[in-house]
């Protein structure tokens, strides 16, 4: 899943010729609302990517193509295995359009990404060294076969499925009548019509259903690479301790030295480069408290309780030119001067004239 960056795909393409590649809908999205801000095809468009199946996927197009030609145009030229769910490869079991996980990988690296290479290497191995553990340990707890975030898709489709009605034609056969339409269902080939079974790896609700009218468990129909076992194993390896750099052994030769540090001009970048689309954390590290009315959410210059005439009155009643507050004698919002300089005095009236032009001494 990138992207789209250039240099990405074409690497992707040669180092992981196999691999599917998926390009991910928000930033698509994030594109195509730019050139087509129309809410309706918006909308659609998320539709389009999320379809399961080519028919739902036709809908969604047609109905951009109602709206706005060129916004179907634009998206007819992205190839449609790369960002609509129906045309994913069936192989994989995730339905996810979005790279989104990688935004949780992100801010698991955020404290260390700034370090040098050698601290960063050895922090990503302390965490990824825990994570292991605790994932495998959590997953010794579970009761059922199935990892909880498998389940509770699996109890979601159960509840939808409940009130279907299904005809069983024989062997591995089924008609689901679901209002307005009728799908079929292949146990053997683990395939329903929706075509949530095989992206998702999880019987859908007709499949379930159909497995309620058989009364058989439905954990053999849940892709094995979704078990509590495949979890587990996926935790298994470990990455063994290294032990303190006192007692390594000793080798000869010419000791290496990292390169030479070459600094940029400037203040050097902390912060990860985020994409255009991507939210920025503008996050308080403080609650906002109203200074006036002690209420959370506002402060005292929006505060609801103060009249917005008492708000303005500091720059046009206190601070107006030619006022004297007593002690003092306002020429301009900048210039403040004592009252006890005499105002018929040449400076005072030099001072006066440079600073406020309008001003005259009579
Ligand atoms: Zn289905
Ligand atoms: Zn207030």
């Amino acid at each position: 899943m990138s992207d789209r960056q250039k240099g990405l795909l074409k690497a992707i393409s040669e180092v992981f010729s196999n691999a599917f590649n998926r390009y991910c809908a928000r930033h698509i999205f994030a594109n195509f609302k730019s050139y087509f801000p129309d809410v309706k095809v918006r909308n659609l468009f998320w539709a389009a990517s999320r379809s399961t199946n080519i028919k739902d996927f036709n809908v969604a197009m047609e109905g951009i193509k109602a709206v706005d030609l060129g916004a179907y145009t634009w998206l007819k030229d992205i190839p449609v295995d790369n960002w609509s769910k129906h045309a994913f490869g069936t192989d994989v079991k995730v339905d996810h359009v979005t790279n989104n996980l990688t935004e949780s990988f992100n801010s698991q690296i955020d404290s260390i990404r700034n370090k040098p290479i050698l601290q960063l290497v050895e922090s990503l191995r302390t965490k990824v060294m825990k994570k292991f553990s605790k994932r495998e340990q959590k997953a010794k707890d579970w009761l059922t076969d199935l990892p909880p975030s498998v389940r509770a898709k699996v109890n979601k489709f159960q509840r939808e499925g409940r009130h279907i009605q299904v005809i069983h034609v024989g062997n591995s056969e089924f008609e689901v009548l679901h209002e307005p339409v009728t799908v079929l269902v292949d146990f053997s080939k683990a395939i329903c019509d929706c075509g949530v079974w095989q992206i998702y790896g999880i019987p859908c609700k007709h499949a379930m259903a159909c497995i309620t009218h058989l009364g058989v468990s439905l954990i053999p129909y849940v892709a094995s690479c979704l078990s509590k076992e495949a979890y587990m194993l996926t935790y298994a390896g470990k990455i063994h301790p290294i032990p303190d750099e006192s007692s390594w052994p000793q080798i000869k030769g010419d000791k290496v030295h990292p390169p030479a540090n070459k600094r940029k001009p400037g203040r050097s970048k902390l912060a990860r480069r985020t994409e255009s689309d991507e939210l920025a954390s503008h996050k308080r590290s403080y609650v906002l408290r109203c200074g006036v009315c002690k209420a959370i959410g506002h402060n005292k210059r929006t505060c609801p309780n103060v009249p917005s005439h008492a708000k303005k009155k500091k720059k046009s009643d206190e601070l107006a030119p030619g006022k004297c507050t007593g002690n003092f004698f306002i020429l301009t919002s900048r210039l403040i001067i004592p009252t006890h300089c005499d105002p018929s005095s040449l400076v005072f009236s030099a001072i006066a004239t440079a600073a406020s032009p309008q001003y005259q001494v009579q």
